[in-house]
C-alpha cells in the first residue's frame, strides 16, 4: 500500500482523497490516513499531494517509516 508521511500533518491538503478510486484515505486525527488493507497500489494519490508526502510503502524515506505503522494502528491492523 501507500503510506501517508509527516508533511501532511501541517499541510493537510486532502486532495487525494478526490482522486482515491476505492475511497481508502480519510482524516485522522493530525494527518490524513491511507487504509493499508484496501489501497490497491493505484499510485494515484502520489503526484496530486502539494507537499509530497505520499509514498509507496517501499519507498518511504528512513525517517518516515513510523507512519507505516501509524497507518496501521489507525484502522487496528
Ligand atoms: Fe487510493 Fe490508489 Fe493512493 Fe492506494 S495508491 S490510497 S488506492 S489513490
Amino acid at each position: 500500500p501507500f503510506v501517508i508521511t509527516s508533511p501532511c500533518i501541517a499541510e493537510k491538503a486532502g486532495d487525494c482523497v478526490e482522486v482515491c478510486p476505492v475511497d481508502c484515505i480519510e482524516l485522522g486525527s493530525d494527518q490524513y490516513l491511507i487504509d493499508p488493507s484496501i489501497c490497491i497500489d493505484c499510485g494515484a494519490c502520489e503526484p496530486v499531494c502539494p507537499v509530497e508526502a505520499i509514498y509507496h510503502e517501499d519507498d518511504v524515506p528512513e525517517e518516515e517509516v513510523s507512519f507505516i505503522e501509524k497507518a496501521k494502528e489507525h484502522y487496528n491492523l
